[in-house]
């Protein structure tokens, strides 16, 4: 009888005995009871079983859940780690583009004997605009042809004053059908040089244009090219720059609207600046 209430009390207690949380004189009742009683031995050996079936393998599940987790947590900072390291790198190699472009323009513009002629061509319109530069003279001739209609306008200007306040003295030669007419002797800045597209005023300006900018080699115009998008100084859609040059060659703007752009370099020579008789020129005031 003593044995049986014994062993309903260490049964109460074998749970808690189990997971350690009594204290050692329970145990050492525990363990006396155990020694002599085969019923509880087994009892408290089924419960040990037990709990080994069910505990690690929830355990097991919340560990794999866990690894399950972090090697999500690993993809996808390697995701975002390659992404940023694409970016970086596709900004490297546009800054790297860009800014090669930006050097070989500035070396093809500082020669002071060449010709460039613009194309305009457009839905309605054509217009041609023939730029020569020797030194300090300058002649520009625009031909727009409207409606087939010709018109001719040679402007021939001369520096006079450089530097901050340049002037030109500049005559001007119209020729609408048979109708002719000069200007001459008046004075103008003017602002026709070649000039840098892909220029930028820093490192940092460089950088946020390039992140923006798309750059693709193209051919344009029978010259090996890069085309450039959304460059944002420009206000153009897109532009077109010689490999080689560095020199902006092309411009698109809405389609079919184009702008061509054709360099000479030491092709111009005095005899380009002759001007036309001007007996046969109406001379306006
Ligand atoms: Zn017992």
């Amino acid at each position: 009888m003593k044995e049986k209430k014994d062993c309903k009390i260490v049964q109460d207690l074998l749970p808690n005995y189990i997971e350690k949380l009594t204290n050692e004189e329970t145990n050492k009742y525990v363990e006396d009871h155990l020694k002599e009683c085969e019923k509880c031995t087994k009892v408290l050996k089924n419960m040990q079983k037990d709990l080994e079936l069910q505990t690690p393998q929830a355990d097991k599940r919340e560990v794999k859940y866990i690894k399950k987790f972090s090697k999500k947590m690993r993809i996808l900072k390697l995701i975002i780690a390659i992404i940023a390291l694409s970016f970086v790198a596709i900004t490297g190699i546009k800054v790297a583009i860009i800014s090669d472009l930006s050097n070989k323009a500035e070396k093809s513009i500082v020669s002071d004997n060449y010709k460039r002629t613009i194309y305009g061509l457009r839905k309605d319109d054509f217009v041609k605009w023939d730029i020569y530069n020797l030194g300090d003279k300058k002649k520009m001739v625009m031909t727009t042809v409207k409606d087939n209609n010709t018109q001719v306008r040679k402007i021939f200007a001369t520096k006079e004053k450089d530097g901050e306040d340049m002037e030109y003295n500049i005559n001007t030669y119209e020729e609408t059908g048979n109708e002719k007419t000069a200007k001459l002797n008046t004075k103008a800045q003017i602002s026709v040089d070649p000039y840098n597209t892909l220029q930028t005023e820093n490192w940092w300006q460089l950088i946020i244009v390039s992140m923006k900018a798309s750059i693709k080699p193209v051919t344009f115009d029978g010259q090996p090219c890069y085309y450039i998008a959304n460059f944002e100084p420009s206000m153009v859609d897109g532009i077109y720059i010689n490999k080689e040059t560095g020199l902006l060659v092309g411009v698109t703007e809405q389609e079919p609207e184009t702008t061509l752009y054709v360099y000479e370099f030491n092709t111009v020579t005095e005899k380009d600046f002759v001007e036309p008789d001007i007996s046969e020129y109406k001379i306006e005031e």
